[in-house]
């Protein structure tokens, strides 16, 4: 294709050559005007004092003058933008003396006030004697590819829903704050931000008021720091910011104050009301890393740590942190593979009805065993494989893996033990929940009468309304549905009514003092008793000591469950376990 500066020289020179042919056939002038009307570029001819002598239809349009109305007139008195009016007249000066510039670009004002970009190419026509006599100047309006260039040059730069510098523009400026500071033994901070709970906000209100919310959020920043320091968007819900030429370190704390006192005030998603705060990690140049790698990994490092103390909070980095945050991200690389590794496996602990003194069902729980670093806690990696929504896949395994497992307990005689999952909130909220547990039980032949879900209190209070249409789909499958960890959430009574569940288990924090602490045995009594007036069986998680279990029993509590009993075995354990029917505590 023809680019525009082709077209233009092509233009040029087919004028130049029309004009020549002006001096042999005058009779051609009404058909050269017409052929010049239509090139679709500007054409005027100016003669040596720059006064229009010919003026074409797309100088009209692009003017807005009419050619009679310009006559005469010199073009840039009338056209020229004012700051372009010297160049103007010096660019035709070197015209006239032969040495004029090939190709340049000017402004032109129209009639209407809008300012068009013209790239120009002139051809000066000469007498005999080698005077100027004429300047053909054609030219092509390139206001909007410029236009289109620059928003370009922008975006590039610059994030379009924040329009906060993006990571391109960051890693530059950043690189260069370095650069500095390393020349001139000058300190600088790096600011690592992240909007607490974002996601929860995005999940629940939507994208376009989550993008609202960062908008807004955004828009907060830049006034909390000088107009030297930069404030980027690193993507998502995360910000950076440069504090560069530090006196002192403390300067950096008032900068963080600021930013988290800015968020202190609501924001207004329409009418909605809205808090959101901010988790900061900052690291210093030169004693928390030495180049940019390393200063916005440490930077990441601490800001993980504010989130980890509850968030709306800043932390500068400090050494220590590095150990816990190299282990996160090393399990979370070891995480990846483990289950194509075949590392989880799962323990059972057995759950003891009360009244008839034996196994009424075991609980699976995940194990990880990991070459490098030995058996890794659930408490430790299922957080972690939440982060990263690997717990999707992982869960599956362990509900596949366990209902396999009590088929098989079934098949050789153990019957009645009911085998209990947990679920974790992503799990729970995923679309693909309930067909994924139908397919298990049909590939595994367990009836559905034989596995129980735990979910905790904040995963099912979490969107109550959407957790009863979820978990009444579960429950009408013939599925067991208990609370775990009861009492450690905010659940609201009303809602626990609606709940169609089966059971509470206690948590075993409340287990553990029960027989010491008197606001732990009222509250577990309590759960007892309004368990059962809800005609919710009830088990106690956690239970260790003869004298907890006897508390238990003495409130009729159904079922227990705890290192008293039997801590978590592995399949053959608990099969032997099952077979000598000898429960470790009499009664
Ligand atoms: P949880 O569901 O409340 O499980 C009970 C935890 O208490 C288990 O820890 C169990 O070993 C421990 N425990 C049981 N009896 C006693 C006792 O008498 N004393 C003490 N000190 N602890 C006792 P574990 O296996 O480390 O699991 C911790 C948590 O990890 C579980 O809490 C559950 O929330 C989660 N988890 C475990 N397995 C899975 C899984 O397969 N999927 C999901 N989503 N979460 C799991
Ligand atoms: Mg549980
Ligand atoms: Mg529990």
């Amino acid at each position: 294709m023809e680019t525009e500066t082709e077209k233009l020289f092509r233009v040029s020179s087919a004028v130049g050559e029309i004009q020549n042919n002006i001096c042999r056939a005058a009779d051609q002038q009404g058909l050269l005007t017409a052929i010049l009307d239509i090139v679709g570029a500007l054409v005027l001819i100016l003669d040596k004092d720059g006064r229009v002598v010919y003026f074409n239809r797309t100088c009209e349009e692009t003017s807005g003058y009419d050619f009679l109305e310009i006559k005469g007139k010199c073009l840039w008195d009338v056209l020229t933008r004012e700051e372009d009016v010297e160049s103007a007249k010096v660019n035709f000066e070197k015209i006239l003396k032969g040495n004029y510039p090939a190709a340049y670009e000017n402004f032109w004002n129209s009639k209407d006030g809008s300012e068009h970009l013209i790239a120009w190419s002139n051809t000066a026509l000469v007498n005999e004697k080698s005077e100027v006599t004429y300047v053909i100047a054609t030219g092509i309006d390139i206001t909007e590819r410029k236009l289109t260039e620059q928003r370009l040059q922008y975006l590039s730069y610059f994030d379009s829903l924040t329009d906060l510098p993006n990571r391109t523009l960051f890693y530059d400026r950043l690189s260069h704050v370095l650069g500095h500071s390393r020349r001139y033994n000058q300190m600088f901070a790096l600011l690592f931000l992240d909007l607490d709970g974002f996601k929860f906000i995005n999940n629940s209100l939507g994208h376009d008021m989550g993008d609202m919310l960062l908008k807004m959020a955004a828009s907060r920043l830049p006034k909390c720091v000088r107009e030297s320091d930069t404030v980027a968007h690193a993507g998502a819900d995360e910000f950076v910011i440069i504090l560069p030429l530090l006196e002192r370190v403390q300067e950096v704390s008032l900068v963080a104050d600021k930013i988290l006192d800015a968020f202190s005030t609501p924001f207004y998603l329409d009418v909605q009301e809205c808090f959101i705060s901010m988790s900061i990690g900052i690291s210093i140049y030169p004693d928390d890393g030495d180049d940019i790698d390393t200063l916005l990994k440490n930077s990441d490092v601490a800001m993980y740590q504010a989130k980890v103390k509850g968030g709306n909070s800043y932390q500068f980095y400090n050494a220590d942190m590095n150990s816990s945050a190299l282990r996160r991200l090393k399990l979370e690389n070891n995480l990846r593979k483990a289950l194509e590794k075949n590392e989880f496996v799962l323990h059972y602990q057995p759950k003891i009805d009360l009244n008839l003194w034996s196994v009424s069902g075991v609980e699976a729980l995940i194990r990880w065993l990991n070459p490098q670093f030995g058996m890794i806690s659930p408490v430790e990696f299922v957080p972690l494989a939440e982060e990263t929504g690997l717990i999707i896949a992982i869960g599956e395994w362990v509900l596949r893996t366990a209902c396999a497992q009590a088929k098989h307990w079934q098949d050789i005689g153990h019957n009645g033990i009911l085998m209990s999952v947990n679920l974790s909130a992503r799990q729970f909220k995923s679309q693909n929940l309930v067909l994924s547990i139908k397919n298990i039980l049909k590939e595994t032949g367990l009836a559905p009468e034989s596995l129980e879900l735990e979910l905790t209190e904040t995963v099912v209070m979490d969107d109550a309304e959407k957790a009863i249409k979820i978990l009444r789909e579960i429950k009408n499958m013939g599925i067991h549905i208990a609370i775990d960890d009861f009492g450690m959430g905010y659940s609201s009574l009303s809602y626990l009514k609606r709940f169609p569940i089966d059971c509470l288990k206690i948590d075993r924090s409340f287990v553990s003092e029960i027989t010491t602490d008197t606001d732990d045995a009222a509250i577990a009594t309590a759960i007892i008793a309004m368990s059962h007036s809800l005609k919710l069986k009830v088990i106690a998680e956690g239970v260790e000591t003869d004298g907890q279990l006897e508390f238990l029993r003495a409130l009729d509590c159904d079922e227990a469950q705890g290192y008293l009993f039997s801590k978590p075995l592995s399949s053959d354990d608990l099969k032997a376990y099952l077979m000598s029917k000898k429960l470790k505590s009499g009664k």
